[in-house]
C-alpha cells in the first residue's frame, strides 16, 4: 500500500452524495479526499442518503481509500469568533457534526473565525466559549482548527490556536489542520520547517496534526493575504512542499489539494479544469513538472 496519503478538494452534489465525492476523487487517482457537506458558501443541506453513503463505502473500499482519511471542511460562514451570528454559527456546526457522524467521517475542518468589531481577546474567548457549546462528551468527530493567513481579523497562527486547545474543555476532540499557503501568507517560513515543527511541537504538540492543506501562495511570505496558487506556481518552493508532504512525522496525516482551477478561454469561452490529478502525479513523481498548466489543459480538452 502506498504511504503517501494524499487527494484534493471535491464537490458533494446532491443527487450522487458521497459517491460523487469518491468517483471525482478516484479520477484524479487520489486515495483520499476532502468535501463539503453541501455549498461552501452557504448553509443549504440536502439530507443524507444512507444507500448512497453505503454505496460510497464500497467504491472507496474496492479502491483503497481509507474512510478515516477521509477531510469533511465546514463552511465558512460559520464564524464562532462573531457573538452577532452566535447561536446560528453554533446551531449549525452541531448539525455539521452531526452529518458526519451519518457520513461515518471523523475530522472536520474549521475556519476558528474573524473577530471583526470584537478585541481579538473577545473574538478568542468567543471562539472558546462556542466550542464548549458544540461539544459533548459524545462528540465523535474531531474539529481541526485551520492555521489561518490572518487576512482582516482573521484568527488562527499558533499563539491563538494553541489558547484555543489550552481554553476548550473536551480539548480532546481539537486537532489543527495545517495549510500552506496560510502558514505563508501568516507569516511562518516554510522553508524551515523543522524551526516551524518544533515551535508547532512546544506550543500545541505534532500530534494534535489531523489534516494538512497542500497550497502553494501567490503572494508573499506575511502577506496576510490568502491566495492559493498551482503547486509550483507561487512564491513556495516545491521542494519545500515536497519536504512537508514526504515529512516522517506527517506520514499518517490526509494530504488536502485546494487550489485554483486552472483556466482557459476556448472560443471565447472561459473554461476552467481541476488541476489535482496532474498535482498529485507530480508529488508522487517528487519531480516538478514544468508543464503543469499545459498538461491539464490538454487532457480536459480531449473530452
Ligand atoms: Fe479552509
Ligand atoms: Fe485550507
Ligand atoms: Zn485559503
Amino acid at each position: 500500500m502506498e504511504k503517501l496519503i494524499i487527494g484534493s478538494h471535491v464537490s458533494y452534489k446532491k443527487d450522487k452524495g458521497l459517491v460523487g465525492c469518491v468517483e471525482e476523487a478516484l479520477s484524479y487517482q487520489a486515495n483520499t479526499f476532502m468535501f463539503y457537506t453541501g455549498a461552501p458558501q452557504n448553509t443549504n443541506r440536502a439530507k443524507i442518503d444512507p444507500e448512497l453513503t453505503k454505496k460510497a463505502y464500497n467504491l472507496m473500499k474496492e479502491n483503497g481509500i481509507d474512510p478515516q482519511n477521509v477531510i469533511v471542511h465546514a463552511p465558512y460562514i460559520i464564524n464562532l469568533a462573531n457573538q452577532k451570528n452566535h447561536d446560528f454559527s453554533v446551531r449549525f456546526l452541531k448539525e455539521e457534526i452531526e452529518r458526519c457522524e451519518k457520513l461515518g467521517m471523523t475530522k472536520l475542518v474549521l475556519h476558528p473565525g474573524s473577530h471583526v468589531s470584537y478585541t481579538k481577546e473577545e473574538g478568542l474567548d468567543q471562539i472558546v466559549k462556542s466550542l464548549n457549546e458544540v461539544l459533548t462528551p459524545d462528540t465523535k468527530v474531531s474539529i481541526c482548527l485551520e492555521t489561518m493567513a490572518g487576512k482582516g481579523t482573521e484568527l488562527g497562527n499558533l499563539d491563538e490556536i494553541k489558547y484555543m486547545i489550552d481554553h476548550v474543555t473536551l480539548n480532546d476532540k481539537l486537532m489543527v489542520c495545517l495549510d500552506t499557503c496560510h502558514l505563508n501568507d501568516a507569516g511562518y517560513d516554510l522553508n524551515h520547517f523543522e524551526e516551524f515543527l518544533e515551535e508547532f511541537d512546544q506550543k500545541i504538540g505534532i500530534e494534535k496534526i489531523g489534516c494538512v492543506h497542500v497550497n502553494d501562495s501567490k503572494n508573499v511570505l506575511g502577506a496576510h493575504k490568502d491566495r492559493h496558487e498551482n503547486i509550483g506556481y507561487g512564491t513556495i518552493p516545491f521542494e519545500t512542499l515536497l519536504h512537508i508532504i514526504y515529512h516522517p512525522s506527517l506520514v499518517n496525516v490526509p494530504k488536502i489539494l485546494e487550489t485554483p482551477y486552472v483556466s482557459e478561454t476556448d472560443d471565447s469561452k472561459e473554461k476552467v479544469y481541476p488541476p489535482y490529478r496532474f498535482e498529485i502525479e507530480q508529488i508522487r513523481r517528487k519531480e516538478k513538472n514544468i508543464h503543469l498548466l499545459e498538461d491539464i489543459r490538454s487532457f480536459y480538452k480531449k473530452d
